[in-house]
Parts: structure tokens; sequence; C-alpha cells
């Protein structure tokens, strides 16, 4: 009885976690991310976390190479490029958004709803034409995907030297991941 209780519970879990975590593309980094795939899809407006997405949390400015992708993304022609984080430092978030050239939003507190609503109902974006890439399933994906706007993830750039609760986080992520590919 208690087995089979046990059981109903985790398929429970898995079916949920299957539901809300697992994103809807699946890259190495941003750098694999086709963006004009994303545009003929009919996305007009991305968003990007930026902690472990764009730069590490050691680096404090972005590569050469990530200005170039972004000058290279904004070609294509998106209505919005925008950075939100959940990072509470603005001094870092602003300066990564500088470099970029880009809007930020800092301390969104994803994955709760209140920041994204705020976002799409300000600026009228349709939830159709909106993707947010990030490298968390907790946060950025379980987000995109309450809203059921396209979630894109992204490998982790680094997962060394983070504080316990990141390292658990990530742990938590790597076996929920690995939960999806046993399906
Ligand atoms: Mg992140």
């Amino acid at each position: 009885m208690l087995k089979s209780q046990l059981k109903s519970v985790t398929d429970r879990f898995f079916t949920l976690s299957y539901q809300y975590l697992r994103p809807q593309l699946m890259y190495e980094s941003i750098y694999d991310i086709d963006f004009g795939l994303l545009w003929d899809d009919g996305v007009r407006h991305l968003i990007f976390d930026v902690d472990n997405t764009l730069i590490s949390y050691a680096d404090s400015d972005v590569s050469i190479q990530c200005i170039n992708l972004f000058k290279s993304i904004q070609s294509i022609g998106f209505e919005s490029i925008i950075l939100m984080s959940n990072n509470s430092s603005v001094d870092r978030i602003e300066r990564v958004a500088k470099q970029l050239d880009l809007p930020a939003i800092t301390f969104a507190c994803k994955p709760f709803v209140f920041t994204m609503r705020r976002l799409l109902n300000d600026r009228s974006m349709n939830i159709q034409e909106v993707a947010l890439i990030g490298d968390q399933l907790l946060t950025d994906v379980l987000l995109a995907n309450t809203f059921k706007i396209i979630s894109v993830f992204v490998d982790p750039i680094d997962t060394s030297h983070l504080s316990y609760l990141k390292n658990a986080q990530y742990s938590f992520q790597r076996w929920i991941l690995q939960s999806f590919y046993r399906q």
C-alpha cells in the first residue's frame, strides 16, 4: 500500500516536472542558439538571464564574443531584447546591460510571475512571440513554462566555486535533466 502511494507521488512529481521544468529548446550555450530560426518561428521578444547564461558568476564583464553575438541578434530585427536577472546587485547587472547596450531588470524573483507579468503588460508583448533564455530549470524554464512562452535552456557556463545553495540547485537540475532523458 505504502509502496503504491509512494509510486503515485513520484509519478506525479515527474509528470509535473516534465510539464513545468522541461525546456522546449536546449543548447550548450547562447552561441549555439539559432536566433534566425526563432525569428522564423515568430519570436519577436528575447529575454535573457544573465548569470551563468551570458557570463559566469566569477566574471563581471561580457566577452567580445558575447558583444558580437548580441550585435548579430539585434541585426535580425527583434522588437525587444531584455536582460532579466534574479541578481540583486544592480551594479553588476547594469554594467552588463551597458556593455551590451540593452535594458535590464534586476532582482526579478524568477520563477515568481509578477516581474514577467509586468514586463509583458508594459510592453504589450504577445506571449507567443516571447522566448526566455536561461541556465536554470527552477527559475528561467519554470517561469517560461508557467507563461507558456518559449523556454530555451543553455548549460550553465561555470558551476564551480558556487555557494552551497547554488550547488544544490545545479545538482537537482542535473538529476531532473537526467530523468527527462530516461523517459
Ligand atoms: Mg542564471
